[in-house]
């Protein structure tokens, strides 16, 4: 039988890679970055139980990094596809980390010694890292990378601290190349994922610092964060007192650049940040800005009864305007304008934080150029009622956030369906 390739190894790709080997399928998980994960591994808790994000996901990484029918290529992105179904060949390119994987033992001695630091993209630029890293503290595989452009043996030949302090010798290789491989496999699944929604300027984002997304917020409460999980004003580093979380940011709008459909997850993913804040610290007074309540799932509603009943929770039924800072000096309070829908009038509210809850967008490169896609810009499916994993190109099938917006059950149900057509055509039943 041919193997299936796996393009993406968040939750989605992880759980179709792992159904597909459970039935003895040979597996090549495929991921850009240097660990597998995706998204949710940046989250801090899941809706609606709470739970540590990382305790769900860390096992099924596990699971895939030691499953004898997945080969993993991390820090690898697809270079070309060519051939069709029960015959494709898929060209990787593996960047170079620098650092052997066959023989570095995780002991993270490089990383310690490194003198050097960057921005940390995993925590959305808002802290640093060194310049030899690890992505995260429960990366797989865990073997650091050196982030070629800020490192200065790369720039002027004058820093090889890591390779000094290194208990491996030749582990640390400045040597190493990208390398390309040739993969011929029967199926592909396409799991790549979403790019959040860009504010640029709304709401006072990139122009004061007390104006974060929801993906920056789930950093700053994370306890592997720049801020250890203590959330703090990011302007004067004092704690915040009156919250303003705004929903369907780029969302819902027919604004030009912006998006018309709903991000799907965003509501419940505010109620749980909303949640998180009044257990941690309940004297802060939180307030959600919302169009519409979207608490479709398993327990959703619950989730949403208690953010009101038992936390104290404000919900506030309407658009907000503008952001502004009228002091314009760190640390002082924003001024959110909005529009009261129950009472109709024009409110003015001050917040020392505000929230932005970002929608999700498509990834902008999709692989194949003539893969069908929807007017939102996602993998279209075959049949929207019927079959949602098949594409237009035979052979080819989609999962999770590539195909639409989705929570994380949702991905791994439809995660799951893919692995089963996917394993029917590679034993010529579909
Ligand atoms: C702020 C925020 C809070 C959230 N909170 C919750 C929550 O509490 N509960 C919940 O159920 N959901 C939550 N979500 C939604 C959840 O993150 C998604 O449902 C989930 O991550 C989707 O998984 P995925 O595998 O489809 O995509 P991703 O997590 O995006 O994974 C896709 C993977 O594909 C990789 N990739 C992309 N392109 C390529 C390529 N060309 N080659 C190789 N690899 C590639 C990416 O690097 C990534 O690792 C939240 C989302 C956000 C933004």
């Amino acid at each position: 039988m041919k193997d299936a390739v796996v393009i993406g190894a968040g939750i989605a790709g992880m759980q179709a890679a792992l159904d597909l080997a459970d039935q003895g399928i040979k597996v090549h998980l495929i991921e850009k970055y240097p660990s597998i994960g995706g998204r949710m591994s940046q989250l801090d808790k899941t809706f609606p139980t709470l739970d540590c994000s990382s305790c769900i996901l860390t096992p099924k990484m596990v699971d895939c990094s030691r499953h004898e029918n997945i080969s993993l290529y991390t820090y690898s992105e697809v270079d070309n596809i060519s051939g069709e179904k029960g015959n494709f060949t898929i060209t990787i390119k593996q960047k170079p980390r620098y650092v052997n994987s066959d023989t570095c033992t995780g002991c993270g001695i490089c990383v310690q010694k490194c003198p050097y630091k960057a921005p940390n993209n995993f925590d959305e630029n808002m802290g640093k890292r060194k310049v030899i890293y690890f992505e995260f503290p429960q990366a797989i595989p865990l073997v650091p990378v050196i982030d070629a452009p800020n490192c200065q043996y790369f720039k002027n030949g004058k820093c090889k601290a890591c390779q000094k302090n290194c208990p491996v010798e030749g582990c640390i290789d400045f040597e190493q190349k990208e390398t390309m491989i040739e993969i011929n496999a029967g199926t592909i699944i396409y799991a790549t994922g979403f790019d959040l929604y860009d504010p640029k300027n709304d709401y006072g984002y990139n122009e004061y610092e007390d104006v974060v997304t929801s993906l920056e917020f789930e950093r700053l409460m994370s306890s592997t964060g720049p801020n250890n999980g203590h959330l703090k004003r990011p302007s004067n580093g004092k704690d915040p007192k009156k919250i303003g979380i705004i929903l369907c940011v780029g969302s819902r709008s027919q604004l030009e650049n912006e998006n018309w459909y709903c991000s799907r997850f965003c509501c419940m993913a505010a109620i749980k940040q909303a949640i998180i804040i009044k257990d941690h610290y309940p004297e802060t007074d939180v307030s959600i800005y919302y169009m519409d309540i979207r608490a479709f799932g398993k327990g959703f509603q619950e989730f949403y009864n208690r953010a009101i009943e038992e936390y104290g929770i404000n919900f506030i039924k309407g658009r907000v305007g503008k952001v502004t800072n009228s002091a314009g000096t760190d640390g002082s309070l924003l001024t959110l304008r909005y529009e009261d829908i129950k009472n109709s009038r024009i409110m003015e509210e001050e917040r020392d934080l505000v929230i932005l809850a970002v929608g999700i967008e498509p990834r902008e490169e999709q692989l194949i150029s003539d893969l069908k896609i929807l007017d939102d810009g996602f993998i279209a499916p075959e049949d929207v009622y019927l079959d949602s994993v098949n594409t237009s190109i035979p052979g080819i099938l989609v999962c999770g956030t590539a195909e639409g917006p989705k929570d994380i059950p949702d991905s791994v149900v439809q995660a799951s369906a893919a692995a089963i057509r996917a394993a029917n055509i590679l034993r010529g039943k579909n």
